[in-house]
């Protein structure tokens, strides 16, 4: 009874297949609530909501209805608990919670307050802010989602149907993907910190067609045969006749087939050897049989170690993904802090000191040239959010790859701010500098197919003064 009086500050949507009044079941329950009931899952009242239940006497509503809620992303986020007769979420935690009737009054209450309290995060939130971008805003909701249920995380739901054995169903329906795409959604959001992952499971898939559904099986060694029996080995000392057991058994009597003497004393005649297994079709006589992989999907058979090995994971919010949810933002995903992971980057701090020490080397030795390159993603970012470009793997991979294939590894990066990065080229004058500009330019309009120019400005370190470092830093760093 004791949270009752915080439960009246809220409103509450019931879902009710027909009726548009309170079934007399849950009236005693929610009294408290500023309620309204409705229908229709398009009824706008349902946006107002701080918390929706859905009434679903007939079980098939209940899961539609939940499947739908959970697709709208003005929804997705909003604290949803299912009331029914029978276990009814087969796919796994669409609703926050599930209320089975009858139910005794105390846990009704309980169910209400895990509700309220998704309510209450929910409510120390900042307005999303506005984009035109879907994914983005969808990747915000989940942020959001998560942050109002910190006890629990986003977890995958064992699916057969799924070509991985798992899907993520929540995600699913907010993103609108099929298993594994899903997926690949949520590795993105885990690639920008702002989930962490844990992990549930590995699976194995077919290299062929990515399908879970994989026969493990033992085959013979010499011919590949699933044809092969376990039985007793013999070994006959004076001949050196090997055989199963079944080939020496006369009776009682344990006769060589091919010298015709009588085994008697094992350790003395004969003794019994530890491979006892027996191909049908070659004969070959084998200790471990060999293990196959047949992809009951696609037909395809291939050794295990070719399986592919997906991770199975749960994910969590990371301090990053809290503040991202709080403050109804994402971060601006920064190009050089997506490539961070795949390219070798310095401390700034590393980075002003090398860059003082360049630069007094290019003082002390004439002859000696270095150079530096600043170079600003921000037109990039500005030309990503015109088309509608999203980073995706690929494009990050063939970033990393220009980048790695660019740079020497004794040329010195850093990142300076979200959006710009600097390089000193060792040993290298401003027109080598620039060539590879040029090169990074190219590339980059060919990898994106959108026109805008790129900023670059090349540094030659014997024309500035390497003292003092504050002054002399590239512009960002200070
Ligand atoms: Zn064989
Ligand atoms: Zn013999
Ligand atoms: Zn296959």
């Amino acid at each position: 009874m004791k949270n009752r009086s915080s439960t009246s500050e809220y409103s509450l949507f019931l879902l009710n297949e027909q009726e548009t009044t309170c079934p007399d079941e849950l009236a005693g329950f929610l009294s408290d609530f500023s309620l309204q009931v409705g229908t229709a899952l398009d009824d706008a009242g349902m946006l107002d909501a701080d918390l929706i239940l859905v009434y679903a006497p007939r079980a098939e509503f209940g899961l539609g209805a939940l499947e739908a809620l959970r697709s709208r992303p003005a929804l997705f986020a909003k604290p949803v608990g299912l009331v029914c007769y029978t276990h009814r979420d087969p796919v796994g935690r669409l609703a926050d919670v599930e209320i089975l009737l009858p139910a005794a009054p105390e846990f009704f209450r309980q169910q209400l307050e895990t509700l309220c309290a998704i309510a209450r995060k929910a409510r120390t939130l900042a307005e999303p802010e506005e984009t035109e971008d879907e994914v983005m805003a969808k990747n915000l909701t989940l942020l959001r989602f998560l942050y109002c249920r910190p006890d629990s995380g986003l977890g995958p739901a064992v699916d057969t149907r799924s070509p991985v054995g798992y899907s993520h169903p929540l995600a699913g329906l907010l993103f609108q993907a099929a298993t594994p795409a899903e997926m690949d959604m949520l590795d993105e959001l885990e690639d920008a910190r702002l989930i962490k992952a844990g992990l549930v499971d590995r699976i194995h898939l077919c290299p062929k067609c990515d399908h879970y559904q994989i026969n493990f099986r033992e085959i013979c060694p010499s011919c590949r045969s699933l044809n092969f029996r376990d039985e007793p080995a013999v070994h006959h000392y004076s001949c050196g006749c090997v055989g199963p057991e079944r080939d020496f058994t006369r009776g009682t009597a344990l006769i060589c087939p091919k010298c015709s003497k009588e085994l008697r004393h094992i350790g003395v005649d004969y003794d019994r050897p530890t491979a006892q297994l027996w191909c049908e079709e070659c004969g070959a006589n084998f200790l471990e049989a060999l293990v196959q992989c047949y992809c009951l999907a696609c037909g395809e058979t291939f050794p295990p170690e070719e399986a592919v090995v997906r991770l199975i994971k749960s994910y969590t919010l990371t301090p990053e993904g809290r503040t991202a949810a709080e403050k109804g933002t994402l971060p601006s995903f920064g190009l050089m802090e997506l490539l961070r992971k795949e390219i070798g980057l310095y401390r700034p701090e590393i980075f002003r000191e090398l860059y003082r020490l360049e630069t007094a080397c290019c003082k002390r030795y004439p002859g000696y040239r270095s150079t530096m390159i600043q170079f600003s993603s921000n037109a990039l970012k500005e030309a990503f959010a015109k088309s509608g470009l999203r980073w995706t793997r690929e494009l990050r991979k063939e970033l990393a790859e220009l980048f790695r294939s660019s740079f020497r590894t004794t040329d010195i990066l850093t990142l300076l701010n979200d959006d710009d990065f600097a390089v000193i080229l060792t040993h290298t004058g401003t027109d080598r500098a620039q060539a590879v500009v040029d090169r990074i330019d190219k590339v980059v309009h060919s990898l994106f197919k959108v026109d805008f120019d790129l900023r670059f400005e090349v540094q030659d370190l014997s024309e500035v003064e390497p003292e003092p470092v504050a002054a002399s830093a590239p512009r960002g760093m200070r």
